[in-house]
Formats: structure tokens, sequence, C-alpha cells
């Protein structure tokens, strides 16, 4: 029986990087829908599950993408609304990338060591990566510090970490130099979640810094969100530290992305968001 992924994407045109992702892990005929409100969703879900028998049902899947994460969610909540009783098809969330993204980031920053009582500072940490990441390092057990360049968005960014997480952050505004060496005082590491081409970490920070051990940046594109490093960096050890590029961050990513789809289409109950992404993640020797 064919495998069939139901494609929903908020944006006009639905991404071809998490269609070509899909194939790549074994899916064999996606069925794309673009510029998806939840008030769509219920009719196409019901497509997915009245077509199949119950043990056939794992063969179809829902994958909700596109840029506007909140978007994303509210999709989410309507595609397992739609479910009743065993009648279900498995269902992602990754929309713009955040959960992969944010999974892939936290266990790279794992993999150095347990983050256990220690603080960690996600700059820039207000979209949708960031807070995922937030949320996910706070449940490993780390003190959090979520920063934005205003106040009100990084308290905002706080609430709905801690609401989506049931868990504790710190938030602080951050737009200087000075209040960025500030922050990151005492900090075991930093993740650089800013939006892409803005630097936020400078080299005259990082480099000597008495208690950073571990440096993850999400962004790619030059400027890097950490000064003077390579987006390749999968752990490399420089001056005591240990750091992470996008791409280093990436190819994990990807791995987790795949590993997902994949997983899918196993049972037909599976709802995959931050939390069972990273999961699914600590099963990949990466
Ligand atoms: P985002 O929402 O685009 O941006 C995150 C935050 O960056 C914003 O909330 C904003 O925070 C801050 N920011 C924006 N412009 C800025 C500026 N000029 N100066 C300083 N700060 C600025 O980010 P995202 O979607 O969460 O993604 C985070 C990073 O991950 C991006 O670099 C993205 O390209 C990368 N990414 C990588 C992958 C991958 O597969 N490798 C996938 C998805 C995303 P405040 O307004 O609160 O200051």
């Amino acid at each position: 029986m064919k495998k069939i992924l139901i494609q929903l994407d908020s944006d006009e045109s639905s991404s071809v990087f998490d269609a070509i992702t899909a194939y790549d892990a074994g899916v064999d005929h996606i069925l794309q829908y673009g510029n998806i409100i939840p008030d769509h969703v219920r009719d196409l879900v019901f497509g997915a599950m009245f077509t199949r028998g119950e043990d056939d049902l794992k063969n179809s899947a829902v994958f909700i993408g596109g840029s506007n994460v909140t978007t994303g969610e509210t999709i989410l909540k309507a595609v397992t609304e739609s479910f009743f009783g065993p009648v279900s098809v498995s269902v992602m969330l990754d929309s713009n990338g955040c959960n992969t993204t944010a999974v892939a980031a936290v266990r790279k920053i794992l993999s150095v060591g347990s983050v256990k009582g220690k603080k960690i500072v996600i700059l820039a940490g207000t979209g949708p990566v960031g807070m995922r990441a937030a949320g996910l390092l706070a449940l490993e057990g780390a003190d959090v510090l979520l920063t934005s360049r205003g106040l009100e968005k990084s308290e905002i960014a706080r609430a709905t970490v801690e609401k989506r997480f049931k868990t504790n952050i710190s938030a602080a505004k951050v737009s200087s130099i000075e209040e960025t060496e500030d922050i990151l005082k005492d900090a075991y590491a930093v993740l650089c979640a800013g939006a892409a081409g803005i630097t936020l970490l400078p080299e005259s920070i990082w480099s000597g810094h008495p208690t950073l051990r571990v440096l993850a940046d999400a962004n790619a594109v030059p400027p890097l969100g950490i000064e003077n490093t390579k987006t390749h960096w999968a752990g490399k050890e420089l001056d005591g530290k240990i750091v992470f590029g996008a791409i280093g961050i990436g190819g994990l990513k990807m791995k987790i992305h795949r590993k997902c789809v994949a997983k899918l289409f196993t049972q037909n109950d599976l709802i995959l968001d931050a939390e069972e992404i990273n999961d699914i993640a600590k099963e990949i020797k990466d």
C-alpha cells in the first residue's frame, strides 16, 4: 500500500523543502495543499481518515508546514480535533522547520554534557526556533534565559514558553554589546537564534569567556550569529569551547526531519510536536 503524505501548508505555495525531505524519508506520494487555514482542515483530514481501513490508516499521514508557526499550531489543533475514536492518522508539525531545528540545536548542546542547573542564554530567542529550544532546554533542567531587543517581547516569549512547556525560564532585554556581555556572565552555553544574517555574539565576548563551554548558532546566512565561527563547525573545539555552526546543526536537523516523517507511517496515532520530535531524535546516532 502506498505511503501518502498530506502536506498542509499555511503559505500559498507549499514547501518544496518539506516535500523533498518527505520523499527522501520514503514517502511514495504527497498531496500538497497551500494557503491552509484551520477551517479547511477537517474535510481534508476526513479524506485521509475514511479512505483506508483501520489497519491500513498508518499508510496515510499529515505534515504541517509553512512559515507561520502560530498558524501551524492552530492547524495542528484542527487536525487532532478531526479525529475520533481509533480513526486517526499520524501528524507532524514543523512549520518553518521550527521543531526539527530547535531539537537539533538542543541535541548538539546536550552532546557536550548535562545542562542540569547550568545557565544557557538564548540570544534573540523570541522566534520559533529560540522559543522551542528554550522550552526543551528548560525541560532538561537548564536555567534558560531568553533575550530580545524589546523587554515586552522578551516577557511575552517567556510567558508563551512557560505555558507551552509547563516549565520556568527567564527573559531579558538585550540590545547592545554591553548588555550581551552582561547577560552572558556565568553562562555555560549560548544559542544564537536570531534572524538570518544578524551577528549577535561578537568574538570579543565569546573568545576567552571564563565560563562559556558550548556555543551554538542557528543562523547559516552571513554574517553569522557568532562572529568568526564557521557554519560547518559541528563541535569544533576552540579556546576551550565547543562550537556548533548552523550547518553543523543542520545535518542533524535533516536526519531528525527524515526520521520523524518515516515514523509517521509506523502507526496511525502519532502527534509529533517539539517534545515527541526530541524523543525521536534521541534515537539518532549522530
Ligand atoms: P526569526 O523568527 O526570523 O528571528 C528570531 C529573532 O531574531 C526575532 O524574533 C528577533 O528578536 C531577532 N531579530 C530579528 N531581526 C534582528 C536584528 N536586525 N537584530 C537583532 N535581532 C533581530 O528566527 P527563527 O525562524 O526562529 O529562526 C532562527 C534562526 O534559525 C534563523 O537564523 C533561521 O535562518 C535559522 N533556521 C535554520 C533552519 C535550518 O534548518 N538550519 C531552519 C529554520 C530556521 P527580537 O525582535 O525579539 O529582538
